[in-house]
C-alpha cells in the first residue's frame, strides 16, 4: 500500500498516522525530538512525580466526537482545573476573578452578589468605547485589578503592553459574582489521561502499519520516497523563511524540588509580581501525577521568552494588534496550496495558529477524512 510520511508525533501527526494506517496506508512517522507525544509529552521523574515536559496540558472540550476518539486509546480521569494567583504578601487567591478573589484581595467582606456589584461599581472606570485592552479591562474590573492580574502577566507572556493589544482580545474577561472557581467553567469534558499522555500516544501510534523514527529531522529529500507528506513542522521553516520569519513566544521551564509538606492543594499558581516568571505547576496536585509519593515533589516554573532565545522552541504564534503576521502566513499557505499535490501542513506550527489539543484533534480528524475522500475520488 502507498507510503505516507508524517512529520511530527504530536496530536496532529498521531491522528493522521493512526487514521491513515487504519485505512491501509503504510505510515512512516518521524520526529526530531527523542520522544513521541509532541508538546503533550510527559514522564515520571526522580521524585516519582509525573511532569509534562512542555508545561501543564489540561484536556478540556465540549466536543464529544474528539473525546470518544481519544477514549479508544486509553483511560481518563476527571479533573476540573483550578488556578490561584499569588498576590503581594504571598496570599493565594482564586483566578479567574470571582467574589472570593475580590474579597480576599481587598480584604473586604463581600457576602453576596449585591455587595460585590456595589463594590465593583466603585472600581470600574467609565469608558464608553475602550480603545485597547487596557481600557477594556479597566472598564470591566478597574485599574487596580487590571494592573495586578493582567498587566504584568501580559507583559511577561507576550512582551506587549495592554495598550498595544486590541480591546476585543479581553472582551470576554469578567468578574464572576459567585464563588465558582473553575478555570474552564464552560467545558463539559475535563479529563487527564490516567496513565499520562506519553502512554496514550504509545497506544495511538501502536499499529502494524505505523513505523516511528525519533531524533530524525525532516529533510526535503525524504519526500520523493512517499506518495504524500503530512507535515507539522513550522511552515516558514519548510520554505527556508523565504518571505520572512513567523515569530513565536516560547517558555523556558525551570525545575524546582520542594518538600512535599511545604505545598498546598493548588496545582497551578500564577505570579502577579514583577519577576520574569509567569506561573508554577505543582504536578503532584494533579490526579494520577504523584505516582510514587516521596519526601520531595517537583515544581516547574515558567519564564516566557522569544523562541530565538529558547533553541527555536515554537510554542505560541504571535498575534499583534495590526495582525502583521497574518498576511505573511497567508503567503506561505498559498505557496503550500500550490504544492498541495503531495504535501499538506497540519497542526499548530504547520498552520500558524494557537490550538488547544481538542482543536488539533478535531481539525486532524476532519482533515484526514477529507484527504481520504480525495483519494477515493481520484
Ligand atoms: C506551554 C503550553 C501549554 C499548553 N497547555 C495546553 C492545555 O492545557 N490544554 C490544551 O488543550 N492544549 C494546551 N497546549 C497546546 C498543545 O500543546 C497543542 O494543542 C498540541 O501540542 C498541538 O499538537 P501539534 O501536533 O500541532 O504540535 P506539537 O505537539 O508541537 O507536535 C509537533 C511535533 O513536530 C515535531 N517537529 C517539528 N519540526 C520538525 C522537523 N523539522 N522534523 C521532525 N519533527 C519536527 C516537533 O518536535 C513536535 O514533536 C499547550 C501548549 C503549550 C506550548
Amino acid at each position: 500500500m502507498a507510503r505516507i510520511l508524517v512529520v511530527g508525533c504530536g496530536f496532529a501527526g498521531a491522528v493522521y498516522a493512526r487514521t491513515l494506517a487504519e485505512h491501509g496506508f503504510d505510515v512512516h512517522c518521524i520526529d526530531q525530538r527523542p520522544h513521541i507525544a509532541g508538546n503533550a509529552y510527559d514522564y515520571v521523574d526522580e521524585n516519582g512525580v509525573r511532569v509534562h515536559k512542555y508545561g501543564p496540558h489540561l484536556f478540556h472540550t465540549n466536543n464529544e466526537k474528539v473525546f470518544r476518539w481519544m477514549t479508544r486509546f486509553g483511560a481518563f480521569v476527571d479533573y476540573k482545573h483550578k488556578v490561584a494567583c499569588r498576590i503581594e504578601g504571598g496570599k493565594l487567591v482564586p483566578f479567574p476573578i470571582n467574589r472570593d478573589t475580590i474579597s480576599q484581595f481587598f480584604d473586604a467582606p463581600l457576602s453576596d452578589e449585591a455587595s460585590l456589584e456595589a463594590f465593583m461599581a466603585r472600581q470600574r472606570r467609565d469608558i464608553a468605547e475602550p480603545a485597547n485592552a487596557a481600557e477594556m479591562l479597566e472598564s470591566k474590573v478597574g485599574t487596580t485589578l487590571t494592573d495586578t492580574f493582567f498587566r504584568r502577566y501580559t507583559k511577561k507572556m507576550w512582551d506587549m503592553d495592554l495598550e498595544d493589544i486590541h480591546a476585543s482580545v479581553v472582551q470576554r474577561v469578567s468578574v464572576r459574582f459567585d464563588r465558582q472557581d473553575l478555570y474552564f467553567p464552560n467545558d463539559a469534558i475535563q479529563v487527564l489521561p490516567r496513565d499520562g499522555y506519553t502512554a496514550l500516544f504509545g497506544n495511538i501510534l501502536d499499529h502494524d502499519r505505523i513505523r516511528i523514527e525519533l531524533g530524525v529531522a525532516f529533510d526535503k529529500r525524504m519526500e520523493k520516497d512517499y506518495v504524500f507528506c503530512f507535515n507539522s513542522m513550522a511552515i516558514d521553516e519548510y520554505y527556508d523563511h523565504a518571505y520572512g520569519d513567523l515569530p513565536y513566544r516560547s517558555i523556558r521551564f525551570h525545575t524546582e524540588h520542594r518538600n512535599t509538606s511545604d505545598c498546598d492543594h493548588w496545582p497551578v499558581v500564577n505570579y502577579t509580581d514583577m519577576s520574569p516568571f509567569t506561573r508554577e505547576t505543582r504536578w503532584h496536585n494533579l490526579p494520577g501525577h504523584h505516582v510514587t509519593p516521596g519526601p520531595k515533589v517537583t515544581v516547574t516554573v515558567e519564564e516566557p521568552c522569544d523562541y530565538r532565545d529558547n533553541n527555536l522552541e515554537r510554542y505560541y504564534p504571535v498575534r499583534t494588534n495590526d495582525n502583521k503576521y497574518g498576511p505573511l502566513y497567508e503567503r506561505y499557505a498559498e505557496r503550500a496550496a500550490a504544492d498541495g499535490g503531495r504535501l499538506k501542513f497540519i497542526g499548530r506550527c504547520g498552520t500558524y495558529q494557537y490550538l488547544d489539543m481538542h482543536q488539533v484533534i478535531n481539525q486532524s480528524l476532519s482533515g484526514v477524512q477529507k484527504w481520504l475522500q480525495t483519494q477515493k475520488a481520484a
